[in-house]
């Protein structure tokens, strides 16, 4: 079941300047969200033929976008907009949405519209080269195409500037997440590695390890579909507002909260891959469902930032899909789907199974234990990339170090080590650190619900979830852009953005299972 909360529509009067700057902007996302669905197309269903001139076609777009954006007589529709909402309340939707606005459009003027089109055009190319070299395991095919993202994304940093003290990446990641700063980041990374390695080598050397069997067993990938598909459905993504299809690497796309497309992929010897994958793109897809649908195109219709955003998947995907009550009800729902395959495993097997930390190569498949390790290489990488302290034709052999050192494992080849993401390909710079900003806030806000909502976890061993993404669309979804990351944490939480939850969460869970606790 699905529940729209929100903000009734916004009150603003026809004729009034906060109106016509509405009608202008929502010009600009009815392009914006065609060219995501053209890039969901790209993704799922073009054929190889198709790549030269869907580039052309998402270059027109961002070119159309950034035309009608920055055109002269925004400026006026901007400031009156600002002025005729100044008397509101900070917080009322019309003043946010004129106050996100004029951000997006002050930083949309700095860019020149030749840059905007190369970089549509580039990324649209570059995601097939990354594709056909990550398939052939062969950097060499893709280094000319990350050597001109890098490029242009630093003139990008250049155009859009950044904070004094700070440094170009500062103001590629302030797209992601407004005002992300490169010191900020490091400031949470580091203390939050040397925790997370305290606990990866306490469960290094315990004595007791997991079952792992569940993880190694073979379940047809036709199976796997309905169930994903069931899963996705009880845990309240409304499939007449969205779709689940396949792509080599799974996300959350479409163009606006009643067209969610979704994907996700599957391993004939993991279904657990399939699983977390799915719930994962389905927070996000949940997280855009529960959007308002009467601002679509409108900051107040919007997600707050991709740390936000992800902390919405992660929830899902962790708190609810590797828990142990979430277990206990799937394991009575698994018969329904491969008949007795699974009825050889316990309930503590299939637990542990979504449980078992192991250091290992790819980013998409790791464990909750190991997974901020994985989005720390790629900050430190990617922030020298920028900077110039990394040259691209280096990135294999610094990229392997960094995996040696950070998870004790050997990359074998490029497939395997930096060829695995999709995000340089598509320009994003970053991008990478509000995965685990947001694996923060999600440990933070389910501690949260836990306590706002009596017998959470027991709903859970039941199949029930309604009650715990009413809560989401409550205190998250329907805020829209109203709230930074660490604002919107505040109001919910009542602190900071933190990293003890998170530990709480992990060591919790993760010493009983290893017979630490
Ligand atoms: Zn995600």
């Amino acid at each position: 079941m699905t529940v729209l909360v929100g903000e009734r529509a916004s009150g603003s009067k026809q004729g009034s300047a906060i109106a016509a700057l509405a009608t202008r902007v929502r010009d600009v996302h009815a392009l914006n969200s065609t060219a995501s669905v053209l890039g969901w197309d790209q993704e799922t269903m073009m054929p190889e033929g198709g790549v030269e001139h869907r580039a052309s076609q998402l270059a027109l777009l961002a070119k159309i976008a950034h035309q009608t954006f920055t055109a002269s007589e925004m400026k006026d529709l901007v400031s009156a907009a600002v002025a005729e909402t100044a008397s509101l309340p900070e917080d009322h939707a019309d003043r946010v949405d004129a106050r996100e606005i004029q951000r997006d459009w002050q930083k949309a003027t700095l860019l020149p519209e030749s840059l905007v089109t190369e970089l549509a055009e580039l990324s649209s190319k570059a995601m097939h080269a990354w594709a056909a070299a990550r398939k052939a395991s062969d950097f060499a095919r893709f280094r000319p195409m990350l050597e001109r993202t890098v490029e242009l994304n630093r003139k990008k940093a250049e155009c859009l500037g950044w904070p004094k003290g700070g440094e170009p990446w500062d103001a590629l990641a302030d797209h992601y997440e407004p005002g992300l700063t490169a010191a900020s980041v490091a400031d949470v990374f580091t203390p939050l590695r040397q925790r997370l390695q305290r606990l990866l080598d306490r469960l290094k050397g315990a004595s007791r390890k997991p079952s792992n069997a569940f993880n190694e067993h073979a379940l047809a990938i036709a199976d796997q579909e309905r169930f994903v598909r069931f899963v996705a459905k009880r845990i309240g993504f409304d499939f007449t507002r969205g779709r689940l299809d396949r792509s080599t690497h799974p996300f959350c796309g479409g163009s606006h909260c009643n067209d969610v497309r979704m994907t996700t992929r599957y391993l004939e010897t993991c279904v657990l891959d399939a699983l977390g994958s799915t719930m994962h793109e389905v927070g996000h897809g949940m997280y855009e469902q529960g959007l308002d649908g009467t601002r679509i195109g409108l900051p107040m219709g919007e997600a707050a930032g991709l740390s936000v955003h992800e902390s919405q998947s992660r929830l899902w995907e962790n708190q609810v899909g590797r828990s142990r009550g979430f277990w206990s009800w799937c394991r009575g729902e698994l018969p329904a789907f491969f008949g007795d395959a699974c009825d050889c495993f316990s309930l503590d097997q299939l637990y542990e199974a979504a449980n078992v930390v192991e250091p290992g190569f790819i980013r998409v498949e790791a464990d909750e234990g190991t997974y901020n390790m994985h989005v720390m290489i790629r900050f430190e990488l990617e922030r020298a990339l920028i900077k110039g302290d990394l040259a691209v034709k280096d990135l294999p052999g610094v990229w392997n170090g960094m995996y040696r050192d950070y998870l004790g494992v050997v990359v074998p080849d490029d497939r395997h080590g930096c060829l695995q993401d999709v995000h340089w390909s598509m320009g994003a710079i970053g991008y990478f650190p509000t995965y685990t900003l947001g694996t923060l806030l999600a440990a933070q806000l389910f501690e949260k619900a836990r306590k706002d909502l009596a017998g959470l976890d027991e709903g859970i061993a039941k199949g029930e979830f309604a009650p715990l993404l009413a809560w989401l669309r409550k205190n998250v979804h329907a805020e829209g852009r109203r709230h930074r990351l660490d604002g919107l944490c505040r109001k919910v939480t009542g602190q900071p953005l933190s990293a003890d939850p998170l530990m709480r969460h992990l060591e919790g869970k993760l010493l009983p299972i290893y017979g630490l606790a």
